[in-house]
């Protein structure tokens, strides 16, 4: 009797290691392997985010259930990211600083007793993915659209390159859960991708998307129809929490009003460059909603913002002949 039920033990220990290692196996995704060997011996710029930095403010905050986001900085300055935990290890989202990139992987290590299994960067400027070197140095997988490897490389970022890519669509399975990365229009950058968690109506809109506040400067990297064909494609997907990567977490609803305003401001510039205004009348003209006005970093962004737009207006448009 004694044997038998021994027996059943035995069994049960191991049809649940059996369970766990098929488990473990089933991290997958269908990226497109990059030859490192390729960027061995690249030069780097010094690494702005990599100084001792033990007074930056970081965190790890859940969102809900598995799903988590980190932070590095603190007000307008903030960084962010979401993260996944998984039996199988964690997905990190950009994580924007190499001198806090090794306290959250420590973190993430420390409270789920897990790893880093990847890191996806949204696109290829060095604020948001720098620091994925340390955790790839770990054993991470660094994930990217293609287009990200030519800035990262061109431009010396002393960050990852790229382990894996994917031009359109790609899907990371990861201890049971689905991540979707999927390339949008050149907006801020031609390498912007958003990246869905479906089970938890969340994504990832990096420096596109926004919460109350104007887009940065003078739209750097910019592409306006793309930046507007991205927020029409976020409007569509069914999702309740937009982590835009700085600030706070932002809604759709944030998203339609982003819209409307950069709309209405390229419609605004382009009506004063066809009245053939030059700069120095056309930035006095352009009206901003009270909506708009109340925004964060209205003040230093407003006139910048138009700056942008008149930029992009301007090499976009060959009049009448
Ligand atoms: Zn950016």
């Amino acid at each position: 009797m004694k044997t038998k039920i021994l027996f059943k033990h035995l069994i049960l220990i191991a049809s649940l290691s059996l369970a766990f290692t098929s488990t473990a196996r089933a991290a997958s995704d269908d990226g497109i392997a990059v030859d490192q060997s390729k960027y061995a011996n690249r030069e780097v710029l010094p690494d702005f985010t990599g100084g001792e930095c033990p007074n930056n403010p970081r965190g790890l905050t859940q969102i809900n259930g598995n799903l988590y986001r980190h932070t590095s900085g603190a007000g307008l300055a903030v960084h962010s990211g979401l993260v996944l935990i998984t039996t199988e290890g964690a997905l990190v989202i950009d994580p924007a600083m190499t001198c806090t990139a090794g306290w959250l992987q420590d973190e993430i290590k420390k409270r789920f007793n897990v790893g880093v299994k990847y890191v996806v960067y949204t696109h290829g400027h060095a604020d948001h993915i720098s620091g994925a070197q340390v955790m790839q140095k770990a054993g991470a997988i660094v994930v990217a659209n293609e287009r990200a490897i030519e800035p990262i490389v061109g431009e010396k970022i002393p960050t990852a390159i790229p382990d894996r890519v994917f031009d359109k669509e790609m899907t990371i399975k990861l201890g049971g859960e689905t991540v979707l990365l999927h390339r949008v229009a050149p907006s801020h950058s031609d390498s912007m991708i958003m990246v869905l968690f479906p089970k938890y109506k969340a994504l990832q809109c990096t420096d596109v998307c926004e919460n109350h506040t104007l887009p940065y400067n003078d739209f750097l990297d910019f592409y306006y129809p793309g930046w507007i064909d991205t927020l029409n494609w976020v409007l569509a997907q069914d999702v309740d929490v937009i982590d835009i990567g700085h600030y706070t977490p932002a809604t759709k609803k944030d998203q339609l009003a982003l819209r409307d305003y950069i709309v209405d401001l390229h419609q605004q510039v382009l009506d004063l460059v066809r009245k053939g205004q030059s700069w120095d009348q056309l930035y006095r003209n352009v009206k901003f909603s009270d909506e708009v006005k109340s925004w964060t970093a209205y003040e230093s962004m407003h006139t910048l913002n138009i700056l942008g737009m008149f930029r992009w207006v301007s090499s976009h448009r060959r009049g009448e002949w």
